[in-house]
């Protein structure tokens, strides 16, 4: 559903966001559609924006993102067979996991993210029991706002409520990366499922990924939103130069003699990096600064410097784009856009988050003009690429939780 914006008629619009309550209440309506019985149990887990610091996580950076309030919302109930039957409602497509035997990945592909939460209970020992279990989302699926740790999150979110269990957060995060690394064959840092389990209502989540320390940045400051602009492009290469970048990063920090780029310093690169290949010089440059800029950003968050956060997310963007090369010119557009509309169009900054080579980008940006700015944004980037972006703004949300079944009329 598009509400209704200040642009004019045919502007792309800010899409509406529901509230918890009514998501809880249409997953729970949708398992008894679907299993012919009320959820005995229901869980969310949110997706993430990163404000900054991006392919950091993996290097044992800094990286600052919150959690949005969009969901992965699970229902499950009971059942004596030793199985986990999964439906999901956005691709109206079942699984099962039989538990008498050892998990291992399998058909369809999207229940592989599942399959390896819990294979990762049954390593640590766990028991589990029987399920029917439904998954609805709320999440761009794919969209680089971390629909896959949200649902790996909230697998183990529900998993712990059926089961009377309660994973500590940090150990549950690790698990649903061990997830993503086996069973989906990505090898991602930690940032998407700490942002899922660690989110805090008004606050940003400085994640040191070295040491796994979360402090929260309060942000309490309403006149502040943050919008999130799908470019609703998607290239092929992700999948592919992903891992590149992380061998190359690994690569420079192997060079320079230390453990990870955490450790590198901008002179120490610049001495040792004379001979060394393009590519893997101009990496390490974009990792360094990245580190640098996020812990400034953290300072100017709490100081409500607005100006001085977007200037470091416009730069972050330059870095990602020409050091780091995982930018596209769509995500290109919609930053250049954005710094046009500017300070005094209420835009404070802006940059593409995610992984890259599409998705989203998102811009920090007066609350009140927050309309008018997606209204002004949208159109011109439907004008100049013929594609209609999906819009819509989040406050920095809380993380994965059980839910009670809200006290809802039913939808008619
Ligand atoms: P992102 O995490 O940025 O959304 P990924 O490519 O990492 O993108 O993960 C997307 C994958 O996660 C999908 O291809 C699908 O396999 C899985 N996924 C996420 N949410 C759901 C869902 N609600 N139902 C089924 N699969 C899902
Ligand atoms: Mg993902």
């Amino acid at each position: 559903m598009q509400t209704s914006s200040t642009g004019s008629v045919g502007a792309p619009a800010l899409l509406a966001a529901r509230s918890l309550a009514v998501k809880v209440r249409d997953a729970a309506e949708a398992f008894a559609r679907r299993f012919r019985c009320a959820p005995s149990w229901l869980a969310c887990a949110p997706g993430r924006i990163n404000v900054i610091g991006e392919h950091v996580d993996y290097c044992d950076g800094l990286v600052m993102p919150m959690a949005i309030d969009r969901h992965v919302i699970m229902a499950a109930s009971p059942i004596t067979e030793p199985v986990i039957k999964i439906f999901s409602e956005v691709n109206c497509e079942d699984a099962a996991v039989p538990l008498e035997r050892t998990i291992e990945r399998g058909q369809p592909a999207w229940s592989n993210y599942l399959r390896g939460v819990i294979h990762g209970y049954r390593e640590r020992g766990e028991t589990l029991r029987g399920l029917q279990l439904l998954i609805d989302t709320d999440l761009p699926i794919g969209g680089g706002l971390s629909s896959s740790a949200a649902l790996e999150v909230a697998t183990a979110t529900i998993l712990d409520l059926a089961n009377q269990r309660q994973t500590p957060q940090v150990e549950k995060a690790l698990l649903c990366q061990r997830a993503e690394h086996d069973f989906a064959g990505v090898p991602c840092g930690i940032m998407d499922q700490f942002a899922s389990v660690f989110g805090r209502e008004n606050n940003l989540l400085l994640i040191d990924c070295r040491s796994h320390e979360v402090t929260p940045v309060p942000l309490h400051d309403h006149s502040v939103t943050f919008l999130v602009i799908n470019t609703n492009i998607r290239h092929n290469l992700g999948s592919s130069e992903y891992p590149l970048r992380r061998a190359q990063c690994e690569e420079a920090a192997q060079l320079l003699g230390i453990a990870s780029l955490r450790n590198a310093t901008p002179t120490q690169l610049d001495e040792k990096s004379g001979d060394w290949p393009e590519a893997i010089k101009k990496r390490a440059r974009h990792v360094i600064g990245e580190i640098a800029r996020t812990r400034r950003a953290a300072d100017l968050v709490q100081g409500g410097d607005w100006h001085g956060v977007g200037e470091l997310m416009y730069a972050s963007h330059d870095s990602l784009r020409d050091d780091f090369e995982v930018s596209c010119s769509e995500l290109d557009l919609v930053v250049r856009i954005a710094g046009e509309i500017g300070l005094d169009g209420g835009v404070f900054g802006c940059r593409m988050t995610g992984g890259g080579f599409g998705g989203c980008c998102i811009a920090v940006v007066d609350a009140r003009r927050a309309e008018a700015v997606a209204a002004t944004l949208g159109g011109r980037y439907q004008g100049e690429t013929g594609i209609v972006p999906t819009m819509f703004v989040s406050r920095p949300a809380a993380g994965a939780t059980p839910l009670e079944l809200p006290l809802l009329p039913p939808k008619s």
